[in-house]
């Protein structure tokens, strides 16, 4: 079995053959000069199983130490830490504001009730319109609900330590000057009140160094078959024989994927044993710099006040008259408000708000006030007492009780 040699460790023989396994003759790809062709480092005994599915793994850390500390930034790793913003200046809030106006809201009629009704009827194939065509109105009852929300824009920043492969790129180094606090590095949100995020490089932090994944080779021990740059042949198991049936026979031949080797050279590395390194792009050097990260944060909450039986969360998703809005970099709480539970919403959300980013800086609130028209319809139809609801400017109709709820057709499923 000349063909099935036992494999011992180290740097796989050369071979041309599709079967072999051996790398291809010719210049390593990507290699620097002078690197050897093969991988050489450590590997297993035997030739390993390929898993098609197998991913390359992640890259190292850089080893702690590796990097001078940047005035202003000494205890950041590469794991991103928050920074604490500056404190805001409370002289430039200005006054409380005295008069605010608050719009009324519009009441609907009977009419408008029932053809609300009508078409929420049509919504549901199968419910019956007869109910809502001939229903007696006896009250109607116009109230309003209360859609208070505040809205708190913060920016987050944090900093860590980054690398990219140094591909000839410019290098801001700490000699060109001290590099500015992580505060005073210009970012502008691309719009108020909507999430977002940026990434700048500090200036002045930006250094190269040697790759630490690949040792500054540019190349690393390919992760599939672990440096061997041959793989178990999968069409015979490694046998170097397949079967195959014939004449009423079973018989066996050479693996033609293998040509009877049993192994086949890598795919990924194509039998070099060594593939291009994932942290430097086989550069072998990167640029090593401190990463500002900007985060734009949006904190909505809200309050309803709806004091019907109608269910509270189906007031925000209406619309109504906006009776009340401010945008300011940091609101006073509503106290005019006819509504006391409003007043107290306004009251509590924003205190909540002014202690619970601690870790922003709080760029504008805004909060405003919805009114969205409730209407219960009492109604009377044939034997039924029942009531629904209409509500917001759409009419949208909330009627658990409708009395033709189900047709002939779906009731005797
Ligand atoms: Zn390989
Ligand atoms: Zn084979
Ligand atoms: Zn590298």
């Amino acid at each position: 079995m000349s063909e099935k040699q036992p494999i011992l460790g180290g740097a796989p023989a050369g071979g041309t053959g599709y079967g072999g396994g051996g790398p291809p003759a010719g210049a390593v790809p990507g290699a620097p000069p002078g690197a050897p062709a093969t991988y050489q480092g450590q590997m297993p005994a035997a030739d390993v199983k390929d898993d098609p599915n197998m991913k390359a793994p992640g890259p190292s850390a850089p080893p702690p130490g590796q990097l001078e500390s940047v005035g202003g930034y000494e205890n950041i790793g590469f794991n991103a830490s928050a920074l604490p913003p500056p404190s805001y200046d409370e002289s430039e809030r200005g006054a409380p504001p005295e008069n605010r106006e608050f719009k009324a809201v519009p009441t609907i009629t009977e009419e408008e009730a029932r053809e609300a009704l009508l078409s929420f009827v049509a919504e549901h194939c199968c419910y019956g319109k007869k109910a809502a065509q001939e229903m007696n109105y006896t009250d109607l009852k116009s109230t309003s609900a209360f859609h208070y929300t505040l809205e708190t824009f913060g920016e987050g920043r944090t900093t860590a330590w980054a690398y990219e492969p140094f591909i000839g790129q410019t290098i801001d180094v700490p000699q060109n000057g001290p590099a500015p606090g992580p505060w005073d590095i210009q970012a502008q949100p691309g719009a108020l009140f909507q999430n977002g995020k940026i990434e700048i490089e500090v200036p002045h932090t930006a250094g190269v160094k040697p790759c630490h994944e690949c040792l500054a080779t540019g190349r690393i021990r390919c992760f599939r078959c672990q440096g061997r740059g041959r793989l178990h042949c999968h069409s015979c198991n490694g046998s170097g024989r397949e079967s195959y049936y014939e004449d009423g026979e079973h018989r066996h031949r050479t693996c033609c994927h293998c040509d009877g080797s049993g192994r086949r050279r890598c795919y990924t590395c194509d039998g070099y044993g060594m593939i291009t390194c994932t942290v430097c792009d086989g550069r072998a050097s990167l640029k090593f710099y401190i990463k500002l990260t900007v985060l734009w944060t949006n904190h909505l909450e809200d309050h309803i006040v709806e004091r019907t039986a109608l269910p509270d969360e189906l007031i925000r998703g209406v619309s109504g008259q906006i009776s009340f809005e401010e945008t300011v970099p940091r609101v006073w709480p509503i106290v005019h408000f006819p509504d006391q539970e409003v007043n107290m919403a306004s009251k509590n959300l924003v205190t909540k708000h002014a202690s619970s980013y601690a870790n922003e800086r709080i760029l504008m609130q805004r909060h405003k006030v919805r009114i969205i028209p409730v209407t219960q319809a009492y109604y009377k139809w044939k034997d039924n007492d029942a009531n629904y609801f209409v509500y917001g400017f759409e009419k949208k109709v909330f009627a658990p009780d409708y009395p033709q709820k189900c047709c002939w057709g779906c009731s005797i499923q």
